[in-house]
């Protein structure tokens, strides 16, 4: 084995306030593209049971980012859904796995409008997807964007991006609710892999996922050289997320929240479950998704203005990034109900 290398997760980093000339937030573009399909904000929702169906996707899509709609269902089930979302929305993404029913789901997603397919899969850097790469562009040419994933390294970005995706899903085993890295002894802390990945961008486009807990882990992963981040704990428990809303004794308010390989969510999607590799919880309700989003936007614009930057790829230049200690962390929390 190799000397171990060191790595920087999102809590042991900071940006430098640098000299600026912005007035207003207003003026901070946070624009970005998947091909034709522009998003005002860099901000995708992850296709989860517990996060996106028509209600997000929808949301997202009117707010100005994007939904996709997870494929933990049947084929009927899932192209239902997306069909209410683009009643009155106009782009919807759309998951789809590598095995068994993929061409047909795929298929299915593309006649009901999907503009994008995400293959889903959590270790992305495998002949597997290569091969469904392969497949959805010799079925749907270039008139779909293929969003595929997840890689934690540099070489599985230029490999996917060698493949034909357009949209790369950046992070392994940093999820709130994954277990991967405990289970398989395999991930890479979510910011590294963007740092790393960014170095290799060519065409595609990168998303960071996994492990987002706040606006400053959006705009550390921008300065790392993501062009969008996927949120899932995020935007879970909120008024457009799947699921009930229940109270407890005391009356307060939660929504469920699931890793897609937790045993609750195998055991619903295909009766059993093997290789648990998430876990299953409950997240206080959040009231509505529109307000998290305009909060995190807000936030975002305003980082982006402390390094003097108007627009993501402006930031990307400017950002310096700085290692802090523990010491430091524990100053940049707010400190004063633990002191
Ligand atoms: P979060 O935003 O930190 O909650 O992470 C959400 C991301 O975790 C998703 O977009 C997936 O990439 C990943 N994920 C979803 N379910 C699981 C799981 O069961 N195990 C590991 N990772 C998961």
């Amino acid at each position: 084995m190799k000397k171990p290398k060191k790595t920087l997760s999102f809590d042991d980093v900071l940006l430098v306030p640098q000299k600026s000339d912005i007035e207003s937030r207003s003026e901070v573009d946070i624009s970005g593209h998947i091909n034709e399909v522009k998003l005002t904000i860099p901000i995708i929702s992850s296709p989860m049971d517990t996060v996106t169906e028509s209600d997000m996707a929808a949301t997202m899509s009117m707010v100005g980012g994007l939904g996709v709609i997870h494929r933990y269902n049947t084929i009927r089930e899932q192209t239902a859904i997306l069909k209410e979302t683009l009643q009155h929305c106009s782009h919807a993404g759309a998951a789809v796995g590598v095995t068994d029913d993929m061409g047909a789901r795929a298929t299915a997603l593309v006649a009901a409008g999907a503009s994008l397919l995400c293959i889903d899969v959590a270790h992305g850097h495998h002949t597997n997807v290569e091969r469904a790469i392969k497949t959805l562009r010799d079925k749907f040419g270039s008139k779909v964007s293929i969003m595929a994933g997840n890689v934690a390294t540099a070489e599985g970005f230029e490999d996917l991006q060698d493949w034909g995706a357009n949209v790369i899903r950046v992070g392994v085993g940093g999820g709130s609710i994954c277990s991967t890295r405990i289970q398989t002894a395999h991930g890479v802390p979510t910011f590294q892999s963007v740092l790393d990945c960014s170095q290799v961008v060519d065409e595609a486009k990168l998303v960071a996922d996994g492990g987002i807990k706040n606006a400053g882990d959006i705009v550390k992963c921008l300065a790392a050289g993501a062009d969008f981040v996927m949120l899932g704990s995020l935007l879970a428990g909120t008024q457009q997320s799947p699921g009930e809303v229940f109270k407890n004794s005391q009356g307060q308010r939660y929504k469920s929240y699931r890793g897609m390989a937790s045993r609750e969510a195998q055991v619903a999607w295909r009766g059993k479950a093997r290789s648990l590799e998430g876990v299953a919880t409950t997240v206080p309700y959040k009231g509505d998704v529109e307000d998290i989003l305009a909060d995190l936007t807000q936030n975002i614009r305003s980082g982006l203005s402390y390094s003097g930057a108007r627009s993501i790829s402006e930031f990307r230049e400017k950002a310096k990034v700085i290692q802090q200690t523990s010491a430091g962390m524990n100053e940049s929390r707010t400190h004063i109900l633990s002191r």
